[in-house]
């Protein structure tokens, strides 16, 4: 096991050698610039065979050249460590000693390395130019070092994202509402980044549209982003060597060190992709703010690994064409190019506008390149080190993956029986009701969503996102219909009253439940079809109050269809509370009421009012009320989700409350 560990931490870098490697390295490297006469048909096949007794006037010229540096002044153990490294790397043995003997033997017979023809093959020892063996060794010790030091920078990368993912765990649940921390919480961290743009689509030109971050996501991608510029620039050697220039060596320096990011971002790329992610369970974020944070490590990854490739084909190009050319018949290479273009093409096919108009062959098509890009950068990378990176990458993903049949299969118990009903055709709106299912082993929680798999032979292998709520024992879902396949099953429903029955599976329970019973005071907003998570907070509070004495729950309806379609749920709530001190009071407003005013009721409990809600005056009410700390949780469409944000921000600042914001809406 140990073993297995230690390789695997080997894997992750090109090994590091140590300096008399790198020496003999050098020493052997400037004796090959010369021709010997010696038939390689003899050799072991070892790049030091020569240098190791294999031909006696090479090793005479390296073993020369080895004791040439100054830190090698100590002959004896000079030799021993020349001699250990050719037992390593050759089949020969030579003692100490017997290098020695050699060593002594050839100084007689040395010749300069200016009066030697390169062209003729050499049967002497040869004494190679000081100035150019300090000058390659420093070349090849620095570029070791910039290998290292890509290593230390793709470590420390991911370790600043772990410090702040402990960071917001630590922090999550904490209390402190100081001005300090009310102006941060305000002004950097919960407001959208422009306005109201946070879920609501922002329209950058003409066609193009996308979704913006909050403040915090923005400011966490920016820190991200800035470390990895720093690390990408940072402490490089500007050296020439007698083959190469400053500017050349800075270059190789780059697309090595840039190489090296690239895959230390790899496994963060997949983790934060994952359904079953630690950093989810970490920092509590939702799994939207995980979608965004995958999509600009990937960028960065396509950005390093980018760079590393035209650096290498600008430094064959401009160095020497030939080699560039000689490059294509090796496979690394080629696989290095192919997986240049599919992480672009990854990048590419991901924005927004292009991955919403076919949202299920986007992630088809973005599955089989993720696989692609991983095989192909093992290929690109195995004669070379690094792989670590793709076995960490690739565990993550198969292990999110059984997590996930777990899910389905173990949690859930497999396909159940399950029928779908128009609620409103106006509102475009069904209701899916799982009648059989393991209750113990799926553990419900409000707010918790599931991804659902329906049993079709065209639509089997899509999985959808709905927050689920339960009802007379079983799961509901309120779907929307929009055009894929939530508007097949609108269409199979021919009207009101009909019951589909379907065969589903549940991948879930996933998200993570706002502790609403740790305030005094709560606010839940939710509007439309959003109801189901809030409505499974009201349960909870109402059945379980914790800390609350005061709640306040607003619900925007369109019309009465949808209110219709809940009441049986919100009575079950009301009738399960237990009976405590607690105040609370539900507001239902109609919007759009196709009848002049709504005769039903529901309870006495809530009141049903007509018209849009002043939703500013109502978190204003709310949020500058008694100095008890106090939770707002938002589930509406998304502008006004983004609305409720925005006031709920600027209140921060202006209250000496406790006041936490829980955003139960998540696009992505
Ligand atoms: C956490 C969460 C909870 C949700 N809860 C509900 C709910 O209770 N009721 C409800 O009606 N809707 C809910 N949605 C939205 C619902 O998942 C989409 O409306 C549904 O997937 C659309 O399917 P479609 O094939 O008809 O979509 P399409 O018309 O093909 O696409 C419409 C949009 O839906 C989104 N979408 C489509 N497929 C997926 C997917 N596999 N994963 C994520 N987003 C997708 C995309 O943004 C896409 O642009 C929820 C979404 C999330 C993220």
């Amino acid at each position: 096991m140990r073993e297995v560990f230690f390789s695997f931490l080997a894997s992750l870098q090109t090994q590091p050698l140590k300096d008399s490697l790198q020496k003999l390295i050098t020493c052997v490297g400037e004796a090959e610039s010369y021709s010997w006469l010696f038939n390689e048909t003899e050799s072991d096949g070892s790049y030091y065979y020569k240098a190791c007794g294999g031909f006696v006037p090479f090793t005479q010229t390296t073993l020369n050249s080895y004791l040439s540096f100054p830190e090698n002044s100590n002959l004896t153990e000079a030799f021993k460590e020349y001699s250990a490294l050719c037992t390593a790397f050759t089949s020969l043995d030579p003692t100490a000693d017997s290098l020695f003997s050699a060593w002594i033997n050839g100084t007689q017979f040395l010749i300069n390395s200016t009066n030697v023809n390169k062209s003729i093959p050499s049967t002497f020892p040869i004494r190679l130019s000081q100035e150019r063996l300090l000058s390659s060794f420093q070349s090849l010790h620095q570029l070791y070092f910039n290998f290292t030091l890509a290593f230390r920078s793709g470590v420390l990368i991911n370790g600043v994202v772990l410090f702040l993912a402990f960071f917001l765990f630590l922090t999550k649940r904490s209390k402190l509402k100081n001005k300090m921390v009310r102006y941060l919480k305000s002004k950097l961290v919960l407001p959208a980044l422009f306005d109201t743009s946070h879920h609501a689509e922002t329209k950058i030109s003409r066609n193009l549209r996308t979704i913006l971050p909050t403040r915090g996501e923005f400011l966490a991608v920016m820190l991200f982003v800035s470390i990895n510029f720093i690390f990408t620039a940072c402490s490089y050697p500007m050296l020439a060597t007698h083959d190469q220039s400053k500017a050349y060596f800075f270059m190789r320096c780059i697309a090595n060190r840039t190489g090296g990011l690239a895959m230390s971002l790899m496994p963060l790329t997949i983790l934060t992709a994952g359904r079953n992610n630690l950093l989810l369970e970490l920092t509590g974020l939702p799994f939207s703010s995980m979608i965004f944070f995958h999509k600009w490590i990937a960028r960065m990854m396509t950005f390093q690994g980018s760079l590393h490739g035209l650096l290498w084909i600008g430094y064959g190009i401009f160095l020497d064409p030939s080699p560039v050319v000689s490059q294509f018949s090796e496979g690394y290479w080629n696989w290095g190019i192919g997986i240049s273009l599919v992480s672009v093409g990854l990048v590419i096919l991901s924005i927004y506008a292009l991955r919403t108009s076919g949202y299920e062959l986007f992630l088809a098509i973005h599955i089989l390149l993720g696989v692609i890009f991983l095989y192909g950068t093992f290929k690109h990378c195995e004669q070379f080190g690094w792989v670590g990176w793709i076995y960490m990458a690739s565990f993550l993903w198969v292990a999110d993956r059984l997590l996930r049949l777990w899910h389905l299969l173990i949690s859930f118990g497999g396909y159940r029986t399950a029928t779908v009903e128009l609620v409103s055709e106006y509102d475009s709106l069904l209701r899916l009701a799982i009648t059989s299912r393991e209750k113990e082993s799926f553990e419900f929680f409000p707010g918790c969503y599931g991804y659902l798999y329906i049993m079709d032979r065209k639509l089997f292998w899509q999985s959808h996102p709905f927050t689920l709520y339960e009802h007379e024992g079983h799961f509901e879902i309120l779907m929307k219909a929009k055009e894929g396949i939530t508007q097949k099953l609108f269409s199979k429903i021919t009207s009101k009253g009909v019951k589909i029955p379907l065969r589903v599976v549940l991948e879930g329970p996933y998200g993570k439940e706002a502790p609403l019973s740790d305030y005094s005071q709560v606010l839940i907003i939710t509007s439309g079809a959003g109801i189901p998570g809030p409505v499974s907070y009201l349960e909870k509070v109402l059945t379980s109050p914790g800390r609350v004495s005061d709640l306040l729950f607003v619900w925007v309806v369109p019309n009465e269809s949808v209110l219709l379609a809940m009441s049986g749920k919100l009575i079950s709530v009301l009738m399960n509370r237990i009976s405590s001190d607690m105040k609370f009071e539900i507001c239902i407003y109609l919007t759009r009421s196709y009848e002049e005013e709504f005769s039903g009721s529901i309870s006495k409990d809530v009141k049903i009012r007509h018209g849009r809600p002043n939703v500013e005056q109502i978190i204003d009410n709310f949020c500058q009320q008694e100095n008890a700390d106090a939770a707002v949780l938002s589930c509406c469409n998304p502008s006004l989700d983004d609305f409720v944000r925005k006031q709920v921000a600027r209140n921060v600042l202006y209250t000496n409350r406790q006041l936490d914001f829980y955003d139960e809406l998540q696009v992505w």
